[in-house]
């Protein structure tokens, strides 16, 4: 006999836990079911342990540079991987064991462990439980690619995953894909001492930021010691005794680059291929992703899918907004879209990039008048008194309505600036209001105003 629910979670990322949350406060009964760690990537493998990683990589690089800033440490600087590793783990053990004991705590949901899988469009089965209800929320999240590479198999690799459970200084950690996971590994693992290669395949890192973004991030992780080999054709590894060889055909430099460890950082895939779908009829497109509308229903009626598996976004912000569109449109009436959301994100390098809206180069495409404005990290007085000058930003106004259409902020604090522009264009206000706004001295954020006092034509 199967259990019956009023709904039932798959998976407890970002969006379910949430999720379960509005429903159980609007008196339904909700089973959420998780196969492995509360909290899912962003908690355990992804934003979290990350993003404490980078602070341990910050604090080693400006102890190196202190005498920079006239502080004199003549000791050896040194970094115990044992430690970064536990702080990280605290950390994200902390945000993990906060979920779990929310949900467990949670009045009217109960929370099972094991693998969920569709054995119709209204019931699912976890273990030897069969669990059954009219709502059904797939919160699956997704996992690292694993590309086809000659030699792949043959040679031991990491994924962000099993990179969490190192203590250890990797001597030379070959990094696969030069997007946003692997530049931040990059810098953090080069920071803390070992060489760096990363192979990519296309010309530029972060490929699709505009080239002077992408050519600025180059420069910073190369100023670093980061070796950088793109057009990377032909990658494949082989074994010699205790090194790996990454092999790669690049215009310029060796063919071969020889290593102690290999990273695979070239791209996710959902986690649909396990879950029983076709027993329901939902449908999932060629890559894996489920196809939802506009309101993340997926093909079937009373069923949907939130976050990283719908391939309607690749962040836990676009996963947290998932579960508040879903509880939006079902329970307050509110007809909240997906397409009402504006692209934003950081990467996190340091400095960090805060990135919103268009691209330069999406807005050229587009044809429509423009202007921009530009101003390099030098001339932000902010910057230069941390000593941290950097990177630039650059924002792009539609010359007709004068609504912004797009910004950067490569810099010291750009992933917090970006924000007073991003909630201009969700305000849909022209950008002489941000212009004519008072902003604080010293900030990164004072010099937005003047930046758009001085927008030329694109
Ligand atoms: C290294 C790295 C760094 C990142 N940094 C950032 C960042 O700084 N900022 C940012 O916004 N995003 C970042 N991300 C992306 C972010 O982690 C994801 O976008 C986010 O976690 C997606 O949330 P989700 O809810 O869709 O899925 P997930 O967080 O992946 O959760 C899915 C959950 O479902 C469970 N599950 C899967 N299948 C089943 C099943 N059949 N039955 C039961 N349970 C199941 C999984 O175990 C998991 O717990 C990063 C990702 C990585 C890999």
């Amino acid at each position: 006999m199967a259990k019956t629910f009023d709904a039932i979670i798959i998976g407890t990322g970002q969006a379910g836990p949430f999720l379960a949350q509005r429903l159980t406060g609007a008196g339904m009964k909700v089973a959420i079911i998780e196969r492995k760690l509360f909290g899912g990537t962003c908690v355990n493998t992804g934003c979290t342990p990350t993003k404490a990683m980078v602070a341990s990589a910050y604090a080693a690089h400006m102890v190196r540079r202190a005498a920079e800033y006239g502080v004199i440490n003549n000791g050896p600087v040194s970094v115990d991987m044992k430690l970064v590793k536990a702080r990280k783990d605290a950390i994200s053990g902390e945000s993990r064991t906060g979920v779990e004991s929310w949900l467990r705590g949670m009045t009217n949901c109960t929370v099972y462990q094991g693998q969920g899988r569709f054995e119709s469009s209204k019931e699912v089965s976890v273990g030897s439980e069969r669990l059954t209800a009219d709502r059904i929320f797939i919160n699956v999240g997704g996992r690292a690619v694993v590309p086809q590479m000659p030699g792949i198999e043959e040679v031991p690799f990491l994924t962000n995953s099993s990179i969490m459970d190192i203590d250890f200084l990797p001597r030379h950690l070959i990094i696969v894909g030069g997007g946003y996971i692997g530049l931040e590994f990059a810098q953090m693992y080069r920071r803390f001492g070992s060489e760096v290669t990363i192979i990519q395949r296309a010309p530029h890192l972060a490929k699709h930021e505009d080239e002077d973004v992408s050519t600025a991030i180059k420069d910073i992780l190369e100023q670093e010691g980061v070796n950088i080999r793109t057009n990377a054709t032909c990658i494949g590894f082989a074994r010699r005794g205790e090194e790996i060889l990454a092999h790669v055909d690049c215009a310029v430099g060796d063919r071969e680059v020889s290593g102690s460890h290999v990273l695979l950082a070239a791209g996710r895939r959902p986690n649909t291929d396990d879950l029983g779908l076709t027993n329901a009829g939902v449908a999932v497109d060629q890559r894996g992703y489920i196809v939802v509308d506009d309101q993340l229903r997926t093909s079937v009626p009373g069923i949907w899918a939130l976050g990283d598996c719908n391939g309607k976004g690749e962040f836990t912000h676009t996963a947290f907004n998932d579960a508040e569109i879903v509880g939006a449109n079902l329970l307050d009436n509110d007809p909240r879209k997906v397409s009402d959301r504006i692209t934003a994100y950081a990467l996190y390098i340091d400095p960090p990039l805060g990135r919103v809206g268009l691209t330069e180069e999406e807005v050229r495409k587009s044809g429509r008048p423009a202007l921009i404005g530009r101003r390099p990290m030098t001339k932000v007085g902010r910057a230069v008194e941390k000593g941290e000058t950097q990177g630039f930003m650059k924002i792009l106004v539609d010359a007709q309505s004068h609504e912004i259409l797009g910004a950067a902020i490569l810099g010291t604090g750009g992933d917090e600036a970006i924000h007073s522009i991003l909630d201009v264009m969700y305000a849909k206000a022209p950008y002489t209001v941000i212009q004519r706004a008072m902003h604080i001295h010293p900030t990164v954020s004072e010099l937005i105003p003047t930046m758009l006092g001085e927008l030329q034509p694109l």
